[in-house]
C-alpha cells in the first residue's frame, strides 16, 4: 500500500496579503528538493496577530511574516531571536523547536544573496543605503557583518537615519569607523552600490539623491521589484550607473533562506527567480 506523505502546513501572515508571491516561491522550492510543502496566505486581523499565530502552530510548520506584523513577530520571539533578527529588531521567520517560538530575519541574508549573485558581494565596497525604515534596518548588520568598507545611511528625515546608527552602533560599536548617517542630501562622493530600502518607488517616484553618485562599475539596487525598471533604477540609468537591478532576487533569497531554516535544506534560487520574473512580465 502506498501511503501519502503528509503535507506540513506553511504560511506567510499578513494584512493585507492578496498580493503575496511567498506560496508561489515556497511550492516551487518544494518541488524542486522533493520535500512536501504546503503553503497558505493569512490575512490577520490587525489585533489578532498573536492568536492567528499561536493557533497556526497548534500543527503547523513554520510562518513567514509581512507587513506591518513583523515588531509582533519580533516580541512574542523573544529571547530566542537570531542576532539577525535581534538587530533588525523585526522577525520574518517563525517555527517551533521544543514547544518554544523561534524567530529569525532573512531579508538581509536575501540582500545579500542576491548581491552576490549580481557578482557585488559587499566585501571592501562603499555602500549608500537611502532609507531608514523596517528594510534598511534589516540589512545594515549583515552588510557591516560582510565587511562593507564603508556604509552611509541617509533618509528623508534624517534624525531617523541617525537613530538607526545610534541602536546599530550600541550593539557593535566596533563598527564606528564605518558607519555613518545623515540627509539625502548630504550624500558626498562616489559608491559601489547604492541601494534604496526605502517605498519611493511604489509611490512612482524616486528619492531625491544628488548627481554624480555611482562609481565606474557600480550597481543600484532597488529593493521594490517591478515588471519595469522602477523610478529609482531609471534614475540611476540617468546618473550612469553601470548596472541596475530590482528587489525580486532579494525576495526569493530571502525565501530560500526561511526555508532552509525550516527544512534543513538550501533551495536553489535562480530557477524560481526566473519563473517569477516571467510571470511578472506576463502580467
Ligand atoms: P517603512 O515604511 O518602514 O519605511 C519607508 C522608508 O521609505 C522610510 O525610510 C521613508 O522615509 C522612505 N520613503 C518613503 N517615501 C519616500 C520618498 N518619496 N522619498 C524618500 N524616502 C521615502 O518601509 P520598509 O522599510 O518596511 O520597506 C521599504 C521597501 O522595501 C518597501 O517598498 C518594501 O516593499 C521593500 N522591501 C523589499 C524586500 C524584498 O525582499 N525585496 C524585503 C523588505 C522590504 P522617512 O523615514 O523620511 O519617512
Amino acid at each position: 500500500m502506498i501511503r501519502a506523505v503528509p503535507f506540513k502546513r506553511y504560511a506567510v501572515i499578513g494584512n493585507p496579503i492578496e498580493h503575496s508571491r511567498s506560496p508561489f516561491i515556497h511550492e516551487e522550492f518544494g518541488r524542486q528538493t522533493g520535500l512536501p510543502v504546503r503553503y497558505e496566505r493569512i490575512q490577520a486581523p490587525l489585533d489578532e496577530f498573536a492568536r492567528v499565530v499561536s493557533e497556526f502552530f497548534e500543527d503547523g510548520g513554520g510562518l513567514n511574516i509581512t507587513v506591518p506584523f513583523k515588531q509582533e513577530a519580533f516580541e512574542l520571539a523573544q529571547g530566542h531571536l537570531s542576532t539577525r533578527a535581534r538587530l533588525a529588531g523585526a522577525v520574518n521567520t517563525l517555527w517551533m523547536e521544543q514547544g518554544v517560538l523561534h524567530g529569525c530575519n532573512t531579508d538581509g541574508l536575501g540582500l545579500l544573496n542576491d548581491l552576490e549573485r549580481l557578482a557585488r558581494a559587499p566585501y571592501n565596497k562603499k555602500i549608500l543605503l537611502v532609507g531608514a525604515g523596517g528594510a534598511a534596518r534589516g540589512v545594515v548588520f549583515p552588510l557591516l557583518d560582510a565587511g562593507c568598507a564603508e556604509l552611509r545611511i541617509v533618509n528623508r528625515s534624517a534624525e531617523r537615519a541617525h537613530e538607526l546608527r545610534q541602536y546599530m552602533l550600541g550593539n557593535m560599536p566596533e563598527a564606528a569607523s564605518r558607519l555613518s548617517a545623515g540627509s539625502l542630501a548630504e550624500v558626498e562622493g562616489s559608491w559601489d552600490i547604492v541601494i534604496n530600502a526605502t517605498s519611493s518607488s511604489l509611490a512612482h517616484t524616486a528619492p531625491r539623491l544628488p548627481a554624480g553618485l555611482y562609481r565606474p562599475g557600480a550597481l543600484a539596487y532597488d529593493m521594490v521589484y517591478a515588471s519595469r525598471p522602477t523610478p529609482f533604477m531609471q534614475q540611476a540609468l540617468e546618473d550612469e550607473a553601470d548596472h541596475v537591478a530590482d528587489g525580486l532576487g532579494m525576495l526569493v533569497a530571502q525565501a530560500a533562506a526561511s526555508f532552509a531554516i525550516w527544512h534543513g535544506v538550501s533551495p536553489k534560487v535562480e530557477p524560481v527567480l526566473h519563473a517569477l520574473r516571467q510571470q511578472l512580465l506576463a502580467a
